[in-house]
């Protein structure tokens, strides 16, 4: 079947009501399914009082309790080798894949092969939509040891893309892959996207001129959706950047940026979002930023089931100019890196929004959160771009703390200026927030 602007154009521009109509029918089977196949489920559930039959509407959903990364922890390899939140038999898995484990115990993502497939078509789905059409080249550059952004590879070459899997190469190596094949589409994180431009214009090539990369797509940190960052990496490239959004537990990429790059398409016949408040975690209706949770409508080795993200964003359901009717998720940032200074929430998305735009820093910078007398303050660290007519530290420093706080609303304690640099250029998922604080706040 000859495909036009949409990988599936009946799926992805069914009618709100047909949509949610979609995701009610969906959701009674997998909720039938996880109580039937996983003894987590079914514990729970029925501690809680609720059952399959008590959902009528998708609201209903709001009586469930949730789970999160701690149930995945306390619950694998509980009962069996996949643990109690599986709701398959081990041999009906034939992939997991592993989180990295820096913000705790690593957790496993099991699929069966439906569940494998379907990941791939929705993989397809967002490179379609992107624009990868089967005459493209591609180097997928993302990390193949046990991440779940690995395999998505499969969907570009199931699209029809000649496919490179360039996993973490070294960038003299990923360069010269660029360069000798000529490649037009490349998808790695925001920073190494712009390390890997700086690292091409050092050694004497000009991605703009000596390379063919007119799509870039970026995952795994904010900056694909933060405008400064977004500028800086086209800039270098003169590529068009799409941020793509995954989670372990579900996909690699569950969400992705249309044409329009305003929020990020999820998979609704795959994935319903709720929003909860942050304080009462009661669901918010559409548009509210709070906790994005999300479950899952069709995968069976593992359903998550008011799976609370810990990323803080909006979901926005209405119809997107592209023509597409799934809805479009904004993230600003993960709960845990939120921080409260002088009672204000302040996002480390929004620190890397002032450090992208001030021509007078380069794009590096680290946070450090700490206490002092009791109270949280932050400290940031940047490096001085060397601007000519600004050159001192200390105005640059000055610089930053008025536009930090201009933004943010409380200055930070210190600005620490570097030479132009003097910070490592991570190659991957950038560690910029140092938390230093004994307590765990509570939002
Ligand atoms: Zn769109």
């Amino acid at each position: 079947m000859p495909r036009g602007k949409y990988w599936n154009e009946e799926l992805e521009t069914l009618p709100r009501g047909r949509l949610e109509e979609l995701q009610l029918r969906q959701l009674k089977e997998e909720l039938a399914h996880a109580y039937a196949g996983s003894p987590y489920y079914k514990r729970a559930w029925d501690a809680a009082g609720v059952s399959v039959g008590d959902i009528r509407e998708l609201s209903d959903l709001e009586r469930f309790p949730f789970i999160n990364k701690l149930t995945q922890r306390e619950t694998q390899g509980v009962g069996s080798f996949l643990g109690e939140l599986a709701a398959v038999p081990e041999e009906d898995v034939v992939f997991i894949s592993t989180s990295s484990g820096s913000t705790g115990v690593p957790t496993m993502s099991p699929f069966t092969k439906q569940d494998f497939d379907e990941f791939q078509d929705v993989e397809s789905r967002w490179f379609w939509q992107a624009g990868m059409r089967p005459n493209d080249r591609y180097v997928h550059a993302l990390n193949f040891s046990l991440y779940v952004g690995g395999p998505d590879v499969i969907g570009a070459q199931n699209l029809g893309a000649l496919c490179v899997w360039g996993g973490t190469l070294p960038s003299e190596r990923l360069l010269f892959v660029l360069k000798q094949y000529q490649p037009t589409c490349i998808w790695t994180s925001p920073s190494y996207a712009f390390y890997l431009g700086e690292t091409a214009l050092k050694t004497g090539i000009d991605p703009r001129k000596d390379l063919s990369i007119n799509k870039i797509f970026v995952a795994g940190e904010m900056g694909g959706s933060i405008e400064a960052t977004r500028k800086a990496i086209v800039d270098i490239w003169g590529a068009e950047l799409f941020d793509f959004y995954g989670l372990s537990d579900i996909f690699g990429a569950c969400a992705a940026q249309c044409e329009y790059h305003d929020g990020l398409h999820i998979a609704e016949d795959h994935i319903l979002v709720e929003t909860l408040d942050l304080k009462t975690d009661r669901a918010l209706p559409p548009g509210e930023r709070g906790e994005l949770v999300y479950t899952t409508l069709r995968k069976k080795a593992r359903p998550m089931i008011r799976f609370r993200t810990g990323d803080i964003g909006r979901f926005v359901p209405e119809k997107c100019p592209c023509g597409r009717t799934h809805g479009r998720i904004y993230v600003d940032g993960r709960k845990d890196d939120m921080f409260i200074v002088s009672a204000v929430n302040v996002y480390p998305s929004d620190i890397e929004y002032v450090i992208r735009s001030l021509p007078e820093v380069t794009n590096e910078y680290s946070v450090r959160i700490y206490e002092s007398k009791f109270t949280t303050r932050y400290d940031v660290t940047v490096e001085n771009a060397g601007l000519s007519g600004c050159g001192s530290d200390s105005r640059v420093s000055e610089i930053v703390t008025n536009a930090l706080k201009a933004r943010i609303g409380v200055r930070p304690s210190n600005v620490v200026v570097l030479p132009d640099g003097a910070m490592e250029r991570s190659t991957h998922k950038a560690k910029r927030v140092i938390d230093e604080r004994k307590v765990t706040y509570e939002i």
